[in-house]
């Protein structure tokens, strides 16, 4: 049976969604927790709906302790659920459906490249770090694929179509991306098993009936991935609004591994002093002060947001 979590729901397109979903790899920083609070923000000012999802599909890299601290973090601040928060990892049956599907549309093929042949010195290089994959697994025949099953496990690709995804991202405005030329073919499913970032998130967004997605600007490029995925699952892409990278007040960038974790002594501040902050280091409002979540809803717009990049107040660092 499907665990799909609403089989029956009629999702009601006219109500926004927002979600925030962190991966609970490391506690959240105030980067993470500014764009909760716009996401946050964005669909309550339109009177919608906010989701949290635990991304925590890889186990061997997540922890069940960040992923309560994160929903401990933002009940904290008043952002709260308006369901039961979903977990990545209670969802592999839904995913193998999808990945089924592609798989029954003729989309997939197993690969069995090596990182170091991927990582090869001809592969084009893309800005975000990534290569694009060469495609050498794609035409393999059977009798190729048994001699190779014998010595390794694949993973699953999904075959890109030669075409340009474009869409309207509310901070970054039109971004244009040709899946064959900037991406290749993209892992769905790893060699040990675990579904791919791109495939739950499209899955999960559109399940969730989804139409917003705030998130940071480092994952811009996948945009395209999960638009075109979310197509062929018959789903409605979601707006997408990506917002710049959160510095600290020296400009230095902040990251999980850093020891950036939102600490419970910064906790302890009036959390309309930690709103305010966030809130003034986006730019919705004009002074470093205080602020409500009521106050913000009342008056957030994405025209204020910054373009560049946000520098958090001394107030929120170490
Ligand atoms: N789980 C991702 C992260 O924590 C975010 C995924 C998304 O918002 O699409 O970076």
């Amino acid at each position: 049976m499907s665990n799909t979590r609403n089989p029956n729901a009629i999702i009601d397109k006219s109500s926004p969604v927002g979600r925030f979903a962190p991966t609970p790899s490391g506690d959240l920083h105030f980067g993470n927790v500014l764009c909760a609070l716009l996401a946050y923000l964005s669909v309550k000012s339109r009177g919608g709906k906010f989701i949290v999802r635990i991304e925590d599909l890889d186990k061997a890299r997540c922890n069940a302790a960040s992923a309560e601290r994160a929903i401990d973090i933002l009940a904290r601040l008043g952002m709260h659920s308006d369901e039961p928060p979903i977990y990545q990892s209670e969802r592999s049956n839904f995913y193998g459906e999808k990945v089924d599907a592609l798989e029954k549309a003729g989309l997939t093929y197993p690969c069995f490249c090596t990182r170091s042949e991927l990582l090869s010195a001809t592969a084009p290089r893309l800005s975000d770090g990534g290569v694009v994959y060469s495609g050498a697994c794609r035409n393999l025949n059977d009798a190729q694929k048994s001699e190779l099953y014998k010595s390794r496990k694949p993973c699953t690709r999904v075959r890109v179509p030669d075409e340009d995804i474009v869409f309207e991202d509310k901070v970054k405005g039109e971004i244009r991306q040709n899946l064959a030329q900037r991406c290749g073919d993209f892992i769905v499913r790893r060699s040990d098993g675990v579904y791919a970032y791109q495939l739950a998130v499209a899955a999960d967004d559109g399940d969730s009936g989804v139409t917003e997605v705030v998130r940071g600007d480092d994952l811009a490029t996948s945009a395209p991935r999960q638009i075109w995925l979310m197509k062929f699952f018959g789903y409605t892409p979601p707006t997408y609004c990506h917002i710049p990278l959160v510095c600290d007040s020296h400009g230095r960038k902040l990251s999980k591994s850093d020891g950036d974790a939102v600490s419970y002594n910064l906790l302890r501040l009036p959390k309309e002093r930690i709103l305010g902050a966030l809130a003034f280091s986006a730019g919705l409002t004009d002074a470093d002060g205080t602020a409500t979540l009521e106050e913000l809803i009342e008056t957030f717009s994405w025209d204020r947001i910054n373009r560049n990049s946000i520098r958090l107040p001394d107030i929120l660092c170490r």
